[in-house]
């Protein structure tokens, strides 16, 4: 007999609702198994898992790539500039990560009553400090499939539970519907600072919503089979839902969590003697405050201590400074300038900044106040003008971004010649012409 969600009613093997499974098929003596206990039975009966669950080392677990923290960290010192810290903590956290996915198998001994608990990281620190990418170039790193989410999308629906699940939508939409290797991806979960309750004391003033996010999230953070519709849209009762354990999903949260110095500062000014009002002053406005937050701070700034447990690697992320803000332009494998110099390559132009030219986009971009995020904008606007117009010019032969032109008060300098002939500007003078933008 097959049974369709009736509200009451509990798989007798993994003790999961009926709202949390697809299917309940009802047995003898009011017992029921879901879909998913179904689909375990079935793989132990077919051999892929032994008695306890486990896979087999045939499987694709076992053929995955352990890095070392310092692979890991060496990795992604060639795309993502300066954060050594963020990336000491989050390479070890990453490869206990993926070895505690591994444990277990074949080692039949005590060791195996021993659970390695998941560590799931916090990025705190302004926005634009490499927060995203740091996550992403680990997914790349690691060849893993990987989803960014946004937790002030899921504050925004009433309807927590179903949005929640959407972030694992993303995370199989990028391993074309492979569940076994979403099974192991990594989610990076922007702005977890939004979720925050507004205020940690008495229950009239909580951001319910914050709240109810907060313990939706929990749920997915620690481990869960969540059933996610397969092809976007939302729930619906009649659709088979793709049942995903999220045990060895690694999650990766992130936030500027502005306002979380002080809560820092103020617990430590309180406990600290003759701690002066002006050195308090000072210390808020230190980044290097987020080494010493504690989880007291973050429920303080609004967190409940559930999700704080289950975000035991935090990691704070520095603003950046002029240097690493000029290393980003010219340095990562995928720096801004490369990427520009490519496409002029592509025409047979080399393309050359001035350091003070990028001296001052870096200007620009600070005004800006979103981190290194400015410097794509800025730079954009810049060279629009010139890849508007150089597949229409002949024989360009090279340009130079000076100072001015970054300015928008002096144009580009381009000198003619035969293309693809690199030539020191200035060479020949008479090559030298300003082209109007
Ligand atoms: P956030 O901290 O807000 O998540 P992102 O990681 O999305 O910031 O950064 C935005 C863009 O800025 C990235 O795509 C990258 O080009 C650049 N960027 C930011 N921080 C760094 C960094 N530390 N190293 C290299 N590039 C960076």
């Amino acid at each position: 007999m097959r049974t369709k969600h009736p509200e009451e009613i509990f798989c007798s093997f993994c003790g999961r609702g009926s709202a949390e499974v697809a299917t309940m098929v009802a047995g003898h003596h009011g017992s029921y198994i879901c879909n998913y206990c179904i689909h375990s039975a079935n793989e132990i009966l077919s051999g892929a898992h032994d008695e306890h669950g486990h896979k087999h080392s045939a499987t694709s677990l076992s053929s995955f790539k352990l890095f070392k923290p310092s692979d890991i960290k060496k990795a992604l010192d060639e795309y993502v500039i300066g954060q050594d810290y963020a990336k000491r903590l989050l390479s070890v956290a990453v490869y206990n990560h993926y070895k505690r996915v591994q444990q277990g198998h074949g080692m039949g001994n005590e060791w195996d009553d021993i659970e390695i608990e998941k560590s799931n990281i916090l990025l705190v620190g302004p926005t634009g400090t490499g927060k995203t990418l740091l996550a992403s170039t680990l997914a790349k790193i690691l060849d893993v499939p990987f989803a960014v989410a946004d937790a002030t999308t899921l504050t925004e629906s009433g309807y927590v539970g179903d949005d929640v699940e959407t972030i694992l939508q993303s995370l199989l939409q990028a391993c074309d519907f492979d569940v076994e290797r979403a099974e192991r991806g990594i989610v990076y979960i922007d702005e977890i600072d939004k979720i925050a309750r507004k205020s940690d004391s008495a229950s009239i003033t909580r951001d319910v919503s914050g709240e109810g996010v907060q313990q939706g999230l929990l749920k997915l953070l620690e481990g869960t089979i969540a059933g996610v519709p397969p092809k976007g849209g939302r729930k619906h009762p009649e659709q088979p839902l793709v049942q995903v354990n999220t045990k060895n999903i690694l999650f990766i949260c992130g936030g500027a969590f502005d306002g979380l110095e002080k809560v820092i500062a103020r617990r430590i000014k309180n406990s600290t003697i003759g701690f002066t009002a002006e050195e308090g002053e000072h210390v808020e406005e230190d980044t290097n405050l987020f080494l010493q937050a504690e989880p007291e701070d973050l429920q303080k700034f609004g967190f409940i201590p559930e999700l704080i447990g289950r975000l035991p690697v935090l990691a704070p992320m520095h603003p950046l400074s002029d240097e690493a803000m000029l290393d980003i332009l010219t340095t990562p494998r995928n720096a801004l300038t490369k990427q520009y110099k490519k496409l002029f390559k592509m025409e047979g132009t080399e393309l050359s900044f001035d350091s003070d030219a990028l001296l001052e986009v870096v200007e620009f971009a600070k005004a800006r106040k979103t981190g290194a995020r400015g410097l794509r904008s800025v730079m954009e606007s810049i060279m629009l003008p010139i890849m508007f117009q150089l597949p229409d010019m002949k024989n360009v032969r090279s340009c130079t971004i000076t100072k001015d032109v970054v300015k928008k008060s002096g144009d580009v300098v381009v000198e003619y010649g035969t293309p693809a002939t690199p030539l020191e500007l200035g060479d020949d003078g008479q090559n030298i012409k300003k082209v109007a933008m």
